[in-house]
């Protein structure tokens, strides 16, 4: 932990999560309490540069509250979603935001002239849940956002793996029905295309003609009985025990924490993937399955503890902060 010099015990972090519907924003005290939490509307389709605008924007915002509030921001974490390279600090590829390789970090910096950290909003959603919520008191564990895709963060160690590219942890792409339905990514037969909250109610209506009815629904609709989805629900169920499985095999978790839109199913998903999973297994132990305990609020919590880190890292130069971050520090544009 951080000793006195910038911990801002009076002043506070600028958090925000970048995602293809809403950004979230918060304004979080030193010691981790919410302060203020805002959420503006991404607006996507204006294109990549007036996104960027509109980050800077809310981030102007945030800061003009802290200023009023007399807790000046100290520093600012911010996490986007699809291939980000922490390292270099490149927000490089997200499709439902539509840039390429843009130097996020450092134009924030530039911009509210502060030591900005930068991460993989699930990545960070896995370092929140790792510190504040479900995986608390476990190194190794798969925290697995299910909502209109699937991502997952693989803390192993207590560390968030990046990989090489920045690319690790898309779970949702992983083939578990060869030749199924097209995915996004371009593949067929993806985990997403299956199982995602957006599939199921996809296949939802596309079985049943009728519209609007979301997965948490078909949920509730399979556990009364209705046979389309009950089928469907099962599915994405079996589809998801089959990813999991794979995933299990491969790092060997000690508990998965299941979160997104479609854990607020609660048991109707877990109970039923519990199963299937342990049907599944053979030599590996089962992990434990767990819902998520951040909910929504992972990324910016966790966006938080990546600006709380680079201060303290900062204060110490010696430093025993191991989640590798980008730094970008520069003058005032
Ligand atoms: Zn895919």
């Amino acid at each position: 932990m951080s000793g006195p010099v910038t911990r801002p015990a009076d002043g506070c972090v600028i958090a925000l999560d970048v995602g293809g519907t809403q950004i979230k924003g918060g304004l979080l005290g030193g010691d981790g309490t919410v302060l203020h939490t805002e959420r503006w509307l991404t607006r996507a389709g204006h294109g990549p540069n007036a996104l960027i605008d509109r980050i800077l924007g809310c981030a102007d915002e945030l800061v003009a509250l802290a200023e009023r509030a007399d807790r000046p921001p100290a520093a600012a974490g911010i996490v986007v979603p699809g291939i980000v390279d922490e390292t270099s600090g490149l927000a490089v590829y997200a499709a439902n935001l539509g840039w390429r390789d843009v130097p996020l970090p450092q134009w924030l910096a530039e911009h509210l002239d502060l030591p900005v950290a930068f991460g993989h909003d699930v990545r960070t959603g896995g370092l929140a849940e790792a510190r504040l919520g479900a995986g608390r008191g476990c190194a190794d564990f798969l925290f697995v956002p299910v909502g209109t895709g699937i991502a997952a963060a693989v803390v192993a160690d207590g560390r968030p793996l990046t990989g090489a590219h920045g690319a690790a942890g898309e779970l949702g792409h992983l083939v578990v029905r060869p030749g199924g339905e097209p995915c996004r990514c371009g593949g067929h037969g993806c985990l997403e295309t299956v199982a995602s909250a957006s599939a199921i109610a996809r296949r939802y209506t596309r079985a049943t003609g009728e519209r609007e009815v979301t997965a948490k629904e078909v949920g509730h609709r399979a556990a009364a009985g209705e046979a389309a989805a009950t089928r469907i629900w099962g599915e994405a169920v079996e589809a998801l025990a089959d990813g999991l499985t794979a995933t299990v095999t491969l790092i060997n978790p000690e508990r998965i924490v299941i979160g997104g839109g479609l854990a607020k199913a609660g048991e109707a998903l877990l109970t039923p993937l519990r199963a299937a999973l342990a049907a599944r297994l053979s030599f590996q132990r089962p992990p434990e399955l767990v819902p998520a305990e951040l909910g929504h609020e992972a990324g910016c919590r966790g966006a938080a503890l990546l600006a709380q880190d680079l201060l303290d890292s900062r204060s110490l130069p010696h430093s025993s902060v191991q989640y590798s971050l980008s730094l970008a520090q520069g003058g005032r544009r």
